[in-house]
Protein backbone atom coordinates (compact mmCIF):
# COMPACT_ATOMS: atom_id res chain seq x y z
CA UNK A 1 0.00 0.00 0.00
CA UNK A 2 2.94 2.76 0.46
CA UNK A 3 4.47 1.40 -2.17
CA UNK A 4 1.33 2.66 -4.38
CA UNK A 5 0.79 5.92 -3.03
CA UNK A 6 4.47 7.25 -3.37
CA UNK A 7 4.24 5.70 -6.82
CA UNK A 8 1.13 7.77 -7.17
CA UNK A 9 2.41 10.51 -5.38
CA UNK A 10 -0.53 10.80 -2.41
CA UNK A 11 0.37 12.02 0.94
CA UNK A 12 1.33 9.24 3.27
CA UNK A 13 -0.59 7.07 5.54
CA UNK A 14 -1.94 8.73 8.77
CA UNK A 15 -1.08 6.53 12.27
CA UNK A 16 -4.57 3.88 12.31
CA UNK A 17 -7.40 4.80 14.38
CA UNK A 18 -7.51 3.01 17.41
CA UNK A 19 -11.69 2.21 16.57
CA UNK A 20 -12.88 1.85 12.99
CA UNK A 21 -15.29 4.36 11.61
CA UNK A 22 -16.85 5.80 8.71
CA UNK A 23 -16.01 8.54 6.09
CA UNK A 24 -19.48 9.37 5.35
CA UNK A 25 -18.69 11.53 1.86
CA UNK A 26 -16.85 10.57 -1.07
CA UNK A 27 -16.54 10.16 -4.41
CA UNK A 28 -14.84 6.73 -5.48
CA UNK A 29 -15.45 7.45 -9.36
CA UNK A 30 -13.83 10.85 -8.88
CA UNK A 31 -10.81 9.44 -6.48
CA UNK A 32 -9.97 7.10 -9.25
CA UNK A 33 -9.79 9.70 -11.92
CA UNK A 34 -7.79 12.35 -9.98
CA UNK A 35 -5.78 10.10 -7.34
CA UNK A 36 -4.54 7.06 -9.60
CA UNK A 37 -6.47 5.00 -7.04
CA UNK A 38 -9.02 2.30 -7.96
CA UNK A 39 -12.25 1.71 -5.53
CA UNK A 40 -10.61 -1.82 -4.57
CA UNK A 41 -7.17 0.15 -3.24
CA UNK A 42 -8.85 3.49 -2.03
CA UNK A 43 -11.00 0.99 0.27
CA UNK A 44 -7.97 -1.19 1.49
CA UNK A 45 -5.93 1.87 1.87
CA UNK A 46 -9.10 3.60 4.13
CA UNK A 47 -9.67 0.10 5.77
CA UNK A 48 -5.44 -0.02 6.70
CA UNK A 49 -5.93 3.02 8.78
CA UNK A 50 -9.25 2.31 10.33
CA UNK A 51 -11.95 3.75 7.84
CA UNK A 52 -13.67 0.39 7.19
CA UNK A 53 -16.78 2.37 6.33
CA UNK A 54 -17.57 4.60 3.05
CA UNK A 55 -20.41 6.31 1.77
CA UNK A 56 -19.86 6.90 -2.02
CA UNK A 57 -22.10 9.48 -3.84
CA UNK A 58 -23.26 10.09 -7.11
CA UNK A 59 -23.54 13.62 -8.47
CA UNK A 60 -25.29 12.53 -12.22
CA UNK A 61 -26.92 9.39 -13.70
CA UNK A 62 -23.57 7.96 -14.79
CA UNK A 63 -21.75 8.58 -11.48
CA UNK A 64 -25.23 7.26 -9.37
CA UNK A 65 -25.40 3.96 -11.25
CA UNK A 66 -21.02 3.78 -10.70
CA UNK A 67 -22.23 4.37 -6.87
CA UNK A 68 -25.12 1.51 -6.71
CA UNK A 69 -22.75 -1.12 -8.19
CA UNK A 70 -20.15 -0.56 -6.32
CA UNK A 71 -22.23 -0.78 -3.14
CA UNK A 72 -23.61 -4.05 -4.18
CA UNK A 73 -20.27 -5.24 -5.16
CA UNK A 74 -18.78 -4.30 -1.76
CA UNK A 75 -20.42 -4.86 1.43
CA UNK A 76 -18.24 -1.68 3.29
CA UNK A 77 -19.33 0.66 0.82
CA UNK A 78 -23.25 2.63 1.05
CA UNK A 79 -24.42 4.34 -2.26
CA UNK A 80 -25.93 7.99 -2.42
CA UNK A 81 -27.61 8.68 -5.75
CA UNK A 82 -28.52 11.94 -7.33
CA UNK A 83 -27.85 14.85 -9.81
CA UNK A 84 -25.74 17.39 -8.41
CA UNK A 85 -27.49 20.96 -8.62
CA UNK A 86 -24.55 21.95 -10.60
CA UNK A 87 -24.73 19.18 -12.99
CA UNK A 88 -28.23 19.93 -13.34
CA UNK A 89 -28.12 23.41 -13.74
CA UNK A 90 -25.59 21.79 -16.92
CA UNK A 91 -27.68 19.77 -18.29
CA UNK A 92 -30.32 20.72 -21.52
CA UNK A 93 -33.48 20.76 -19.62
CA UNK A 94 -35.14 18.35 -22.59
CA UNK A 95 -33.00 15.55 -20.06
CA UNK A 96 -34.36 16.52 -16.91
CA UNK A 97 -37.52 14.20 -16.73
CA UNK A 98 -35.47 11.20 -17.50
CA UNK A 99 -32.39 11.82 -15.35
CA UNK A 100 -34.80 12.06 -12.12
CA UNK A 101 -37.19 8.98 -13.21
CA UNK A 102 -33.19 7.33 -13.19
CA UNK A 103 -32.73 8.55 -9.50
CA UNK A 104 -36.27 7.37 -8.50
CA UNK A 105 -36.17 4.47 -10.11
CA UNK A 106 -32.22 3.73 -8.48
CA UNK A 107 -33.30 4.97 -4.84
CA UNK A 108 -35.48 2.01 -4.85
CA UNK A 109 -31.85 -0.18 -4.92
CA UNK A 110 -31.16 -1.89 -1.49
CA UNK A 111 -27.70 -0.63 -1.72
CA UNK A 112 -28.59 3.13 -1.68
CA UNK A 113 -29.14 4.77 1.89
CA UNK A 114 -29.33 8.19 0.63
CA UNK A 115 -30.85 10.93 -2.08
CA UNK A 116 -28.43 13.04 -2.61
CA UNK A 117 -26.17 15.10 -3.02
CA UNK A 118 -28.60 17.22 -4.21
CA UNK A 119 -29.51 21.03 -2.52
CA UNK A 120 -28.20 24.71 -3.96
CA UNK A 121 -25.40 26.07 -5.15
CA UNK A 122 -25.40 29.68 -5.23
CA UNK A 123 -21.39 29.71 -5.69
CA UNK A 124 -20.80 27.62 -8.73
CA UNK A 125 -24.28 28.79 -10.63
CA UNK A 126 -24.93 32.39 -10.00
CA UNK A 127 -27.67 32.66 -13.02
CA UNK A 128 -31.12 33.22 -11.17
CA UNK A 129 -33.29 30.94 -14.13
CA UNK A 130 -30.29 27.87 -13.49
CA UNK A 131 -30.99 28.66 -9.35
CA UNK A 132 -34.61 28.01 -10.02
CA UNK A 133 -33.91 24.58 -12.30
CA UNK A 134 -31.46 23.66 -9.00
CA UNK A 135 -34.85 24.76 -6.84
CA UNK A 136 -37.13 22.19 -8.97
CA UNK A 137 -34.55 19.72 -8.87
CA UNK A 138 -33.84 19.27 -5.18
CA UNK A 139 -37.49 19.65 -4.62
CA UNK A 140 -37.79 16.59 -6.68
CA UNK A 141 -34.82 14.95 -4.96
CA UNK A 142 -36.84 15.42 -1.61
CA UNK A 143 -40.10 13.45 -2.53
CA UNK A 144 -37.68 11.09 -3.63
CA UNK A 145 -36.46 10.35 -1.10
CA UNK A 146 -39.45 10.91 0.98
CA UNK A 147 -41.25 8.28 -1.41
CA UNK A 148 -37.89 5.64 -0.77
CA UNK A 149 -37.32 5.98 2.93
CA UNK A 150 -34.21 7.29 2.29
CA UNK A 151 -31.90 10.03 4.01
CA UNK A 152 -31.86 12.73 2.48
CA UNK A 153 -28.12 14.42 2.11
CA UNK A 154 -27.92 18.05 1.18
CA UNK A 155 -25.00 20.09 -0.80
CA UNK A 156 -24.97 23.39 0.17
CA UNK A 157 -22.88 26.43 -0.99
CA UNK A 158 -23.98 29.96 -0.59
CA UNK A 159 -27.58 29.38 -0.40
CA UNK A 160 -28.06 28.17 3.46
CA UNK A 161 -31.45 29.52 3.95
CA UNK A 162 -32.94 28.61 0.89
CA UNK A 163 -32.18 25.50 1.30
CA UNK A 164 -34.07 25.34 5.58
CA UNK A 165 -36.88 27.13 3.58
CA UNK A 166 -37.94 24.74 0.99
CA UNK A 167 -37.48 21.75 3.71
CA UNK A 168 -39.77 23.94 5.82
CA UNK A 169 -42.47 24.64 3.05
CA UNK A 170 -42.51 20.84 2.00
CA UNK A 171 -41.66 19.44 5.27
CA UNK A 172 -38.55 17.76 6.03
CA UNK A 173 -37.15 14.00 5.71
CA UNK A 174 -37.29 11.60 8.18
CA UNK A 175 -33.13 11.72 8.53
CA UNK A 176 -31.42 14.67 6.83
CA UNK A 177 -27.60 15.22 6.49
CA UNK A 178 -26.21 18.73 6.03
CA UNK A 179 -22.93 17.22 3.93
CA UNK A 180 -19.90 19.35 4.02
CA UNK A 181 -21.75 21.75 6.55
CA UNK A 182 -20.18 25.29 5.52
CA UNK A 183 -22.93 27.22 7.66
CA UNK A 184 -22.30 29.07 10.95
CA UNK A 185 -23.92 28.35 14.79
CA UNK A 186 -27.05 29.75 14.61
CA UNK A 187 -27.89 27.88 10.78
CA UNK A 188 -26.88 25.06 12.94
CA UNK A 189 -29.69 25.72 15.74
CA UNK A 190 -31.90 26.01 13.33
CA UNK A 191 -31.63 22.75 11.12
CA UNK A 192 -30.55 20.82 14.01
CA UNK A 193 -34.21 21.10 15.58
CA UNK A 194 -35.12 18.73 12.79
CA UNK A 195 -33.94 15.02 12.95
CA UNK A 196 -30.42 16.12 11.11
CA UNK A 197 -26.76 15.57 11.25
CA UNK A 198 -23.59 18.25 10.43
CA UNK A 199 -21.28 16.40 7.85
CA UNK A 200 -17.76 17.72 8.65
CA UNK A 201 -15.10 17.92 5.86
CA UNK A 202 -11.36 18.63 5.74
CA UNK A 203 -11.84 22.48 5.05
CA UNK A 204 -13.19 22.39 9.09
CA UNK A 205 -9.46 22.54 9.79
CA UNK A 206 -8.74 25.43 7.69
CA UNK A 207 -8.12 28.83 9.83
CA UNK A 208 -10.53 31.05 7.69
CA UNK A 209 -13.26 28.86 8.94
CA UNK A 210 -13.96 29.87 12.38
CA UNK A 211 -17.72 30.48 11.52
CA UNK A 212 -17.81 26.25 10.80
CA UNK A 213 -16.08 25.49 13.90
CA UNK A 214 -18.72 28.04 16.09
CA UNK A 215 -21.44 25.17 14.58
CA UNK A 216 -19.45 22.39 15.57
CA UNK A 217 -18.64 23.51 18.83
CA UNK A 218 -22.40 23.49 19.46
CA UNK A 219 -23.80 19.94 17.66
CA UNK A 220 -24.43 17.59 19.66
CA UNK A 221 -22.04 14.69 19.60
CA UNK A 222 -24.84 11.68 18.25
CA UNK A 223 -25.36 14.76 15.08
CA UNK A 224 -21.73 14.92 14.13
CA UNK A 225 -20.77 13.06 10.84
CA UNK A 226 -17.04 13.36 9.39
CA UNK A 227 -16.51 12.92 5.83
CA UNK A 228 -13.77 13.51 2.94
CA UNK A 229 -15.54 14.77 -0.31
CA UNK A 230 -12.80 13.24 -1.38
CA UNK A 231 -10.66 13.77 -4.23
CA UNK A 232 -10.81 17.55 -2.87
CA UNK A 233 -10.84 19.49 0.36
CA UNK A 234 -7.87 17.68 2.04
CA UNK A 235 -7.43 18.60 5.88
CA UNK A 236 -4.55 20.28 7.29
CA UNK A 237 -1.71 19.26 7.39
CA UNK A 238 -1.78 18.14 3.61
CA UNK A 239 -4.51 21.20 2.27
CA UNK A 240 -3.76 21.56 -1.65
CA UNK A 241 -2.43 17.45 -1.87
CA UNK A 242 -4.66 15.24 -3.24
CA UNK A 243 -7.47 13.74 -0.93
CA UNK A 244 -8.45 9.64 -0.77
CA UNK A 245 -10.87 8.33 2.31
CA UNK A 246 -7.34 6.99 4.18
CA UNK A 247 -6.61 10.70 5.09
CA UNK A 248 -9.62 11.38 7.05
CA UNK A 249 -8.41 10.61 10.30
CA UNK A 250 -6.21 14.06 10.23
CA UNK A 251 -10.09 15.70 10.10
CA UNK A 252 -11.40 13.04 13.12
CA UNK A 253 -8.01 13.95 14.77
CA UNK A 254 -8.67 17.46 14.74
CA UNK A 255 -12.13 17.12 15.80
CA UNK A 256 -11.26 15.04 19.12
CA UNK A 257 -9.05 17.31 20.09
CA UNK A 258 -11.47 20.69 19.27
CA UNK A 259 -14.54 18.73 21.36
CA UNK A 260 -12.00 17.18 23.91
CA UNK A 261 -13.20 13.70 23.50
CA UNK A 262 -11.04 10.66 23.48
CA UNK A 263 -10.41 9.82 19.84
CA UNK A 264 -11.87 6.01 20.35
CA UNK A 265 -14.84 7.40 21.69
CA UNK A 266 -15.34 9.38 18.59
CA UNK A 267 -14.61 6.87 16.32
CA UNK A 268 -17.52 4.53 17.59
CA UNK A 269 -19.69 7.65 17.91
CA UNK A 270 -19.37 8.31 14.23
CA UNK A 271 -19.86 4.74 13.35
CA UNK A 272 -23.19 4.60 15.37
CA UNK A 273 -24.09 8.37 14.24
CA UNK A 274 -23.70 7.46 10.22
CA UNK A 275 -25.54 4.01 11.09
CA UNK A 276 -28.51 6.19 12.44
CA UNK A 277 -28.14 9.09 9.70
CA UNK A 278 -28.50 6.40 6.87
CA UNK A 279 -31.58 4.14 8.80
CA UNK A 280 -29.46 1.36 9.72
CA UNK A 281 -26.79 -0.77 10.03
CA UNK A 282 -24.63 -1.58 6.70
CA UNK A 283 -21.72 -3.86 5.75
CA UNK A 284 -19.39 -5.13 8.36
CA UNK A 285 -20.77 -6.51 11.88
CA UNK A 286 -19.49 -4.91 15.38
CA UNK A 287 -15.66 -5.01 15.78
CA UNK A 288 -15.07 -6.48 12.61
CA UNK A 289 -12.04 -4.74 10.87
ZN1 LIG B 1 -21.16 18.74 -2.25
ZN1 LIG C 1 -19.46 15.49 -2.66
Amino acid sequence: MDDLIAELGLPPRPETLPTSTVDAHTHLDTTTEYTGLAPDDALALAASVGVNRVVTVGCDVESSRFAVNCATTHRQVAAAIAIHPNDIARMSPADHEAAWEVIDELAADPAVRAVGETGLDYFRTKDPALQGVQHESFRRHIAIAKAHDRTLMIHDRDAHDDIADILDEVGWCERTIFHCYSADEPYARRVLAHETWLSFAGNITYKANQPMRDALAITPLDRILVETDAPFLTPVPLRGKKNASYLIPHTIRFIAEFRGVELADLCHQLRANAEQALGGSWGITEGGR
